[in-house]
């Protein structure tokens, strides 16, 4: 899917900014940048045309669309949406290595990170080979298309045969740590590095350990660079869920400790926080900033998200 429209400077100024660390080293020609963010691809050229490419375009390109419109207000967007036989003959079949899959393997997995509210949930699962069938046959296989209601069903069953270890990265942790110099991607790192040492260091029987890549190794280990000790024998997967059952267990794991924490969160603080980032999540922000102050935001959600821009703007209204 390939989505493109035209966008006015001070949006192409925000997204030089967004896009800062997620840039990738080559440029195509005419372009300012190209970056991934995860699943899609975003270029954009000096004439002002943004492109959004990928499974999960229309998400990001929606993002950037509602931060046009609300910047230039009245103007019409003219979008291009395309699905061509192109793009879906260029995209390779995604392979499943047996050596990995069908091995006694640590994967590791975070969840929250795309989620306004909520901490980040790192987890680090270990699965040995003769767990593999039984964990498909619950469901382990599909990960992605799980149901949360499903995944709190099955987790418990999970988690008592498969050893894992896990880092609940509360919000109020996360904001302290953001900064000029602490990207979401340097965090990830650091808890998944955490996560790692803790599992490694019980000597299970293992082939692989398997990150979900959500950056180049070379950049993962450079933000570890001021690490005392790291974990280095890692094999990084795209769409690590699919090509290993210990990261599919990692990844539901996460989830489900994400989604119990969210529930007590929004017990706290008497609000059902959505999950994602989208415009319920914003109007949701915006009651609890109403209600509380705005600094009680700190304590449920990620300030450096475009959402808190956007909750700031609500209020001149
Ligand atoms: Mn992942």
């Amino acid at each position: 899917m390939t989505i493109s429209f035209k966008i006015s400077d001070s949006t192409k100024n925000k997204m030089l900014k967004y896009f800062e660390d997620k840039k990738r080293l080559k440029t195509p020609a005419y372009a300012l940048f190209q970056a991934d963010e995860e699943d899609t691809v975003v270029t954009v050229y000096e004439s002002g045309k943004a492109v959004f490419q990928g499974v999960s375009a229309d998400v990001d390109a929606m993002v950037w669309k509602q931060f046009e419109q609300q910047l230039n207000p009245g103007v019409k967007i003219d979008e291009k949406n395309s699905e061509t036989p192109k793009d879906k003959k260029d995209k390779p079949d995604l392979i499943i290595d047996k050596k990995i899959y069908y091995s006694n393997s640590i994967g590791s997995d975070e969840v929250g990170t795309g989620d306004y509210f909520g901490p980040i949930v790192v987890t680090s699962a270990y699965v040995g080979k003769e767990e593999i069938a039984w964990l498909e046959s619950i469901g382990v296989k599909d990960s992605k298309k799980l149901t949360d209601d499903k995944i709190m069903e099955i987790v418990p069953l999970i988690i008592k045969k498969i050893p894992y270890e896990s880092i609940i990265l509360a919000n109020i942790d996360y904001n302290n740590k953001y900064s000029e110099d602490v990207n979401m991607n340097k965090i990830k790192a650091i808890l998944h590095n955490k996560v790692l040492l803790q599992l490694t260091s019980k000597h299970y029987s293992t082939d692989y350990v398997v990150v979900d890549q959500f950056a180049k190794p070379f950049v993962y280990y450079n933000y570890l660079k001021d690490s005392s000790n790291v974990y280095r024998n890692i094999t990084f997967l795209t769409k690590g869920e699919t090509r290993s059952v210990s990261v599919a267990c990692a990844s539901l794991i996460s989830r489900y400790i994400f989604v119990k924490e969210m529930n007590k969160l929004s017990d706290a603080i008497g609000f059902n926080l959505p999950k994602g980032a989208g415009s319920l999540v914003d109007e949701v922000a915006y009651k609890i900033t109403e209600k509380f102050g705005f600094d009680k935001l700190k304590e449920v959600a990620k300030l450096n998200f475009k959402n808190t821009e956007k909750i700031k703007n609500y209020k001149k209204d």
